[in-house]
Formats: structure tokens, sequence, C-alpha cells
């Protein structure tokens, strides 16, 4: 990983040298702001580029802002950085983690995010909520939880772009991927919580998925019903402490016999579970030695580069979708009648196809 331990967040310098060389770039000002002190300032997208390949992030931070605004002038200044930086990502191992509310995800990435920084990685935390649009952000949202992570100089903790459909949040994530991948960070942790879509999507983003359970109440399958254990490299029981570790030992017996009977998520590697307790900061080497174990094997069959270039497909595919979306809902000729359309469909004045049929005639 890059050695930017000495680069301050500030990026003052940076800033008024750079713009006396791209005040072309003045109008597209990215972000607000930056307009109000005496030299007006303006942040350009080769100001940003700079900024996040020196792992600056209060850069890599406005940057992200812009690739989760919904206005389409910023979404196409979004697209203009990731195009600049996307030769600069890809260096990275990206890591999902789910798991019901309450199993200790943030306890874990927090320890797990600590030991792997002492180990000499710089790691980024993102997160993926649906609901986090009603909630107000439930995950994330309290950086306390990550206290000593988010205080970090080598992490990067970024809570869950609200708002929006499912999609896009996950384009999003996608790429801020990238932008944190320019800035350096070699271990990306994305989280998420246990409502069936958001796993398969941040499946479909990550290297390697884990899923977090805790031991007692007969909580042991857990995420056996929805499917998702399917979707794990890895099944982590937490909490194996106290008077709790001979319950989260049964726990993993139990979830690695229902392991023989489920296809892996990734041929050719088993997936097994291992307990750790979060809180203690215990079992961590192992859930690290199984991933290590995993890249070794999978760079050696090729299942690593497939499963990245199938992402990539992927990332492709739904962002036409997105743009379909938005394109028909941004249409000059949809926009005024559309409200129309949906109250005739709601009173059966007009069955959903026939509307559907109209409307889109009046889409070239
Ligand atoms: P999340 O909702 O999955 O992010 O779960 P949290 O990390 O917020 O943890 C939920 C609760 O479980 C908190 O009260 C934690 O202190 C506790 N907890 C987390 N990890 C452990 C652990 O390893 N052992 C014990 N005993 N408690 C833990």
């Amino acid at each position: 990983s890059k050695d930017c331990d000495s680069i301050e967040d500030d990026g003052q310098a940076i800033l008024v040298q750079r713009t006396e060389g791209a005040g072309s770039q003045q109008e597209s000002d990215p972000l607000s702001g930056h307009t109000k002190s005496r030299n007006p300032r303006v942040l350009s997208i080769d100001i940003l580029k700079a900024g996040i390949l020196q792992c600056n992030r209060t850069y890599l931070s406005k940057a992200i802002t812009l690739i989760e605004s919904n206005s389409a002038k910023h979404f196409n200044q979004a697209q203009d950085l990731i195009k600049e930086l996307q030769p600069f990502s890809g260096n990275s191992i990206r890591i999902g983690i789910t798991g019901v509310p309450g199993a200790g995800k943030s306890t874990f990435i927090e320890a797990f995010g600590l030991w792997l920084i002492e180990r000499g990685h710089r790691v980024a935390v993102l997160a993926i909520d649906p609901s986090s649009s009603v909630s107000k952000g439930s995950i994330l949202g309290d950086k306390t939880r990550m206290e000593g992570l988010s205080r970090h100089p080598r992490s990067f903790i970024r809570p869950s772009p609200s708002g929006g459909i499912l999609g896009g949040v996950a384009r999003k994530t996608r790429e801020t991927i990238i932008l944190c991948e320019a800035a350096g960070y070699d271990i990306i942790l994305v989280e998420t919580i246990g409502v069936g879509q958001s796993e398969i999507s941040v499946r479909s983003m990550v290297d390697f998925f884990v899923l977090m359970q805790i031991a007692g109440a007969g909580d042991e399958l857990q995420g056996i019903k929805k499917g998702i254990m399917e979707l794990a490299d890895l099944l982590v029981v937490n909490k194996a402490d106290g008077s709790n570790v001979q319950a989260a030992k049964r726990a993993q017996a139990e979830l690695n016999q229902a392991l023989h009977y489920i296809q892996p998520a990734t041929s050719g590697w088993k997936t097994r579970a291992v307990i750790c307790s979060a809180l203690n900061r215990s079992g961590l080497a192992e859930v690290w030695q199984n991933i290590s174990a995993f890249l070794e094997l999978t760079d050696r069959t090729g299942q690593f580069a497939l499963r990245r270039q199938t992402q990539i497909a992927q990332w492709f595919e739904s962002m036409i979708e997105e743009t379909l979306i938005r394109k028909f809902y941004d249409n000059e000729k949809i926009k005024p009648i559309y409200p129309q359309f949906r109250s005739k469909v709601l009173t059966g004045e007009i069955a959903p196809a026939a509307a559907v049929a109209k409307l889109f005639e009046l889409v070239d």
C-alpha cells in the first residue's frame, strides 16, 4: 500500500497551487462552499484527482459526495473523475460483511480494521444500508461504535449513501470503492445489514464475503433460510467469549455441518465457520488466515480475476438500467403527465400495461 501517513487532511497547499493552472475549469465547480474566501478557490476534477492520489481524505470525502449527489451535473463530473482514477484502482482486497443487527459487525470492523492497520494495511470502511432513507442511516451513522478506527490516520470510514433506489446506492458504493483504492486503501470493508437484497448487491462488488453469526437462542441458523449462507466465503461466529464460548463452538460445529449441504459461493473454495470475539479481539488472525488462503487459491485458479470481470459486467448492466430509469423519469414529455397516468392506473381507469405503452410512445 502507499505510504501516505505524512499527508495532512487539510490539503490547502495542493489546492491553491493546482488551481492556478486549472483556471479554465472554474465554471465546473463540482462542490459548493469553496468560493467564499478572498481567493475564490474551486475544486476542479484535476484537483480532486491529485488530492485523492496523494491520499488526502478531505478530497476523497468531497469526491464521494460528488458521487452521491443526484444532480445530473455532478453525475457527469463524478464519472469524469472515476474515469481518471480507474487506472489507479483495483489494487485492494474487497471484503463484504453482513449479519443481523446486533451480531457485532461494527465491533468486529473496529477490531479487525485496527488489527489490519497494525500489520501495515490501510483500511476503508463503507456501508450499504437500503433502509437508511427511512432510518436515517442506521449503520455506521454512529461513528462512536468505531472510535479507534475512525480516529486512525490509516483508515477511512464512510457511512452509507442515503436515499434512492438500491441500484443507485450500489453503483455509488462501487464507484466509492474505486476512489478509495486510488487513494491507497488496500483493504475495503463493505458492511451491510441482513435484508436479503442488499447482501446480493454487496456480494456483487466484493472478492470475499463474510457472514457474521451469533450463538444462542436457536439463532445458529440465521441466514440459512434467507439463502445468505450460500453467498458467504466465511462464517464468523462472534461473541465467543466468557460463558458464551461453548455455545459459540457448538454453533460453529453445526454451521460446518450445514455447510456440507450447501454449494460454496466460490468455486473451489470450501466455506467454513470460525469463532471469534470482536470484543476481546480474539480469532481475528484466523479470519485473516482464511482470507489469505482464499486469495492464494483464487489467484491460482483464476477465480479472483474471473469474479472481478463478472462484476464489471454486472456494474455495466446495472448502470444501463439506472440510466434508462433516470432518462425515463427525467424526460420532459413524461414528467408533466406521469402523475396523471399514475393516478389513473390506481383508480383502474387505465391498465398498467396500457399506461406504460402510452408513456413509452412519448419516449424516442
Ligand atoms: P452490529 O449491529 O452488528 O454492528 O453489532 P454491534 O457491533 O453494534 O454490537 C452489538 C452489541 O454486541 C454491542 O453491545 C457490542 O458491545 C456487543 N458485542 C459485539 N461484539 C461482541 C463480542 O465479541 N463479545 C461480546 N460479548 N459482545 C459483543
